[in-house]
């Protein structure tokens, strides 16, 4: 997990589970539909159930899954994928985004991802699914896939809402301030919430601050430092720093080193909570067992009545 995902999303899911029964899931099979590495992929899925944990999402209170681990997933998106027009799949943008980054892995798993997506959220029958921008078509495609079930096998699904993040940041990559912070843009675009102190020190000095012209905006670099510095270590010497780079006397170094040191006070209760989860994976594993013992009953539920309404028995 990323800062980017941890303040743009991750956080507001931590505040849900105060007022909603919540199932969080680790999406493996979303993940093999872009080039990933099988060697790594196991403990991937691990580090991020560990890193739901340590921000502090409760595997008692909340169900934490593994998409993999729970065969209806893609039992329901079979049958989803059946009632699904490929129209309807071709216009959603990531498809085009990701056939462009991957254009030798286009296949027809990318495709059909939604419906995988609509099949996690209505296996559950969610009622509200957390949001951000970039995904809401694909919230839209879902309530599609259930107004055509119901109208094709009578009332079955609801419609599931958005549910917006309260104040929900978008976090810029710090290689590439213009697109958002994430791993697909390499290892110095992120901090991850696992990275230590040393290695975010460094990743924050190689950051770009000011790129092509300069002009009398503030460039989109040193707008993240300072939208990040702000979530993460409060106004004080946000405010300060402001005050010097509207007096023209900041030095970015100063900046970029304020930034990271308040990104590691930041994190550092979430490393710490993550070493004694490394050193618990019987915890981790008991977690995600209960996790698919109770999401897993809802499952059965949902398919059994999906199937009798298509009459299969
Ligand atoms: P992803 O890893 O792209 O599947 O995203 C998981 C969640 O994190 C989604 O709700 C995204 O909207 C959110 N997210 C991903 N990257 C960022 C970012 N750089 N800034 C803010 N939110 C993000």
């Amino acid at each position: 997990m990323h800062l980017g995902n941890y303040l743009g999303a991750i956080r507001n899911w931590v505040a849900m589970q105060e007022t909603r029964d919540c199932v969080y899931g680790v999406v493996d099979y979303h993940a093999i539909t872009t080039p990933f590495e099988p060697r790594e992929l196991g403990s991937d899925v691990w580090d991020m159930v560990m890193d739901l944990i340590a921000v502090g999402v409760d595997p008692e209170d909340s169900a934490i899954i593994i998409q993999s681990q729970i065969p209806q997933h893609t039992e329901l998106a079979w049958i989803l994928s059946t009632i699904t027009p490929i129209s309807w799949l071709e216009r959603v943008p990531t498809y085009k985004e990701k056939s462009e980054m991957h254009p030798d892995y286009v296949h027809l798993g990318l495709l059909s991802y939604p419906v995988l997506m609509a099949a996690d959220i209505l296996l559950y029958r969610a009622d509200e699914v957390p949001v951000g921008d970039d995904q809401l078509p694909h919230l839209e495609l879902t309530r599609e896939i259930v107004r055509r079930f119901n109208h094709m096998f009578g009332e079955t699904f609801s419609e599931p809402q958005a549910f917006f993040q309260r104040d929900s940041a978008r976090i810029m990559s710090l290689s590439d301030p213009e697109k958002k912070m994430s791993k697909s843009l390499g290892p110095n675009s992120y901090i991850a919430l696992a990275d230590e102190p040393d290695l975010i020190r460094k990743k924050v000095r190689k950051a770009v601050t000011d790129i092509g012209p300069s002009t009398d905006a503030m460039s989109p670099g040193v707008a993240n430092l300072f939208g990040l510095l702000k979530l993460v270590g409060g106004d004080s010497d946000h405010d300060s720093l402001m005050g010097d780079y509207e007096a023209g006397t900041l030095r970015y170094v100063d900046l970029k080193d304020a930034t990271a040191e308040a990104i590691i006070s930041f994190l550092e209760p979430i490393r710490n909570r993550r070493r004694e989860l490394e050193r618990e994976p019987e915890a981790l594993e008991k977690a995600v067992a209960s996790g698919r013992d109770r999401a897993g009953e809802i499952a059965v539920e949902t398919m059994d009545t999906v199937k009798s309404r298509l009459g299969i028995r």
